[in-house]
């Protein structure tokens, strides 16, 4: 499997779909950019969904919030507190492995001792201001559906939609993973297409099955 994954990883490099990023300093883990052939696929596979999740549905609209919102929004959806992973740290080593993936109680690299479980919270951290010591701290969105959520008013104010409408979204988001792996299957920079579809309390069954 891993094979086959170093076989596809080189393939689209070679054919000018995707580059490690910042390849001629090293690359950086996590992070993939799109070539040549690569974007047009992309941006491809990104305006036939738009086509037909959004311009030919009656029912759902489309927004594009930004990246960064107020912390208050990331407290209020619980991503603060539990949008983490548990935590292990190699005391020898100092390579870091989710707990849940490892077997056994020493470090898979060199066997060295393993850190107590930490929660490690996913979501990268930055600071708005032009002072690091009295900046406030905010976050990269780890997903695009907070942005939908705290529209949800103003969308129903201007377009007075009836029940059942999406609302959908193309966007960056970004996780800070412990681990990395599978290429572009779990990166740290990544883009997703996202609807939320709002119906009657009790319809969600209905629609769900529709879908
Ligand atoms: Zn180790």
């Amino acid at each position: 499997m891993a094979d086959l994954m170093e076989k596809i990883v080189s393939l689209c490099k070679r054919r000018g779909f995707v580059f490690p990023s910042s390849e001629i300093y090293g690359g950086i883990g996590g992070f993939w950019d799109f070539g040549p052939l690569g974007v047009e696929l992309k941006n491809n596979i990104k305006s036939w969904w738009w086509q037909t999740m959004v311009q030919i549905r009656e029912e759902v609209v489309g927004l594009d919030s930004t990246i960064i919102h107020n912390p208050k929004v990331w407290q209020a959806s619980g991503h603060t507190l539990s949008f983490t992973d548990p935590l292990r740290e190699c005391k020898s080593c100092h390579q870091r492995f989710r707990a849940d993936q490892l077997k056994g109680e020493k470090c898979p690299e060199c066997g060295g001792k393993l850190t107590e479980v930490k929660q490690f919270n996913l979501m990268f951290e930055t600071f708005i201001g032009s002072a690091k010591e009295t900046a406030n701290k905010a976050y990269l969105r780890p997903e695009t559906c907070q942005g939908i959520f705290v529209n949800f008013a103003n969308v129903v104010d201007t377009i007075q939609p009836k029940l059942p409408f999406g609302i959908a979204q193309i966007g960056k988001g970004f996780r800070n993973e412990i681990t990395l792996g599978n290429f572009i299957f779990r990166d740290r920079e990544f883009e997703m297409m996202e609807l939320e579809y709002f119906v009657k309390p009790g319809e969600d069954e209905k629609w769900f099955d529709y879908w």
